[in-house]
């Protein structure tokens, strides 16, 4: 079980890895492998800015290294990716609060209500006790899949029939206080069906959880779906800007993910992901490790 989200995470990232490494085949070190290489990171999702950073640092490294051999210049991008990787991995301190508030936001579709089910299991796991805040009063639906989270992890779920979400997110505070509960997990809309601005609805949510508890909510994650490409740039500059994000979760790494949106984030905004999402099951959460994910991608 232990290898196989790995496995699951190469499965999903092997066309684009192939796409990568394809170049280094039988290939001269020559103008042309930079340039089929750019145009591979680019398939990848790298991202332009990305793009030309990494190009930048490989082209440096292989003339002072004297590369000669393209499987070489294979290994310098991997040590670049990795380096660019590197400052986003981030593990979540749990205990830095009694309770630690966290705050989940996602678009609709970005898999917010599978990830929140994971990092319960993955909290439970190490001991921690939970609250779920059902936050997302619009979609019945939501709340009905935390509820049958919440029962089947043995978790206690506040929601309210049509309430304000920011009310509920107050009240899960409360009740993690009173009960000396660990985690607070706050679900948030996905989409609001009124012209409503979600990101309007999601500050008034911080606000009032900080009347709840001074300094809450101490997280904002964004859970991001990693196959969305480019999009992800716009989507996490959107939420950083409204709600001040503290870290991500990026989902479906390995399905149709390419996984270079990663470094394209890396080098966009340095958002730590505290995990990623390898599958649809309970255990399919894992913290994000840059050697393990560059090893994935190309290997
Ligand atoms: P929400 O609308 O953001 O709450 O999204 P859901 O949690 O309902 O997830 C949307 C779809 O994506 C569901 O079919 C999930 O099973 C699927 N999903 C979520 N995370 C992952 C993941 O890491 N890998 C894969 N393959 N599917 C995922």
């Amino acid at each position: 079980e232990s290898v196989g989200w790995l496995v699951r995470l190469r499965q999903g990232l092997a066309k684009t890895g192939t796409g990568i490494k394809h170049v280094f085949i039988e290939h001269k070190v020559d103008e042309a492998l930079f340039e089929q290489l750019e145009d591979a990171l680019l398939l990848a999702d790298v991202g332009v800015n990305a793009t030309a950073q990494v190009m930048e640092k490989v082209r440096a490294r292989v003339k002072k290294e004297r590369i000669d051999d393209a499987k070489n210049v294979k290994q310098v991008v991997k040590d670049v990716l990795v380096e660019i990787l590197k400052p986003l991995e981030k593990v979540l301190d749990v205990d830095a609060h009694l309770p630690l508030v966290l705050m989940i936001a996602g678009v609709n579709g970005a898999g917010k209500t599978t990830s929140i089910g994971k990092l319960t299991h993955h909290l439970q796991q190490s001991g921690k006790s939970i609250v779920l805040a059902a936050g997302d009063t619009f979609r019945a639906a939501a709340r009905e899949q935390l509820a049958v989270w919440g029962e089947r992890n043995g978790v206690t779920v506040i929601a309210q029939e049509s309430g304000d979400p920011a009310a509920v997110v107050f009240d899960a505070i409360a009740s993690a206080q009173a009960k000396k509960t660990n985690v607070v997990i706050a679900d948030t809309a996905g989409r609001l069906p009124t012209q409503l601005h979600l990101m309007d609805e999601l500050k008034k949510i911080k606000r009032v959880a900080d009347k709840s508890m001074a300094g809450a909510p101490h997280e904002v994650i964004l859970v991001l779906d990693g196959s969305i490409g480019q999009n992800a740039l716009m989507q996490v500059k959107a939420f950083d800007e409204a709600v001040g994000l503290t870290g991500l979760i990026v989902t479906k790494l390995d399905g149709s993910a390419k996984g270079g949106v990663l470094a394209a984030l890396a080098v966009d905004r340095q958002i730590p992901v505290y995990f990623i999402g390898v599958g649809e099951g309970v255990h399919d959460l894992q913290t994000f490790d840059a050697v393990e994910f560059v090893d994935a991608l190309l290997d």
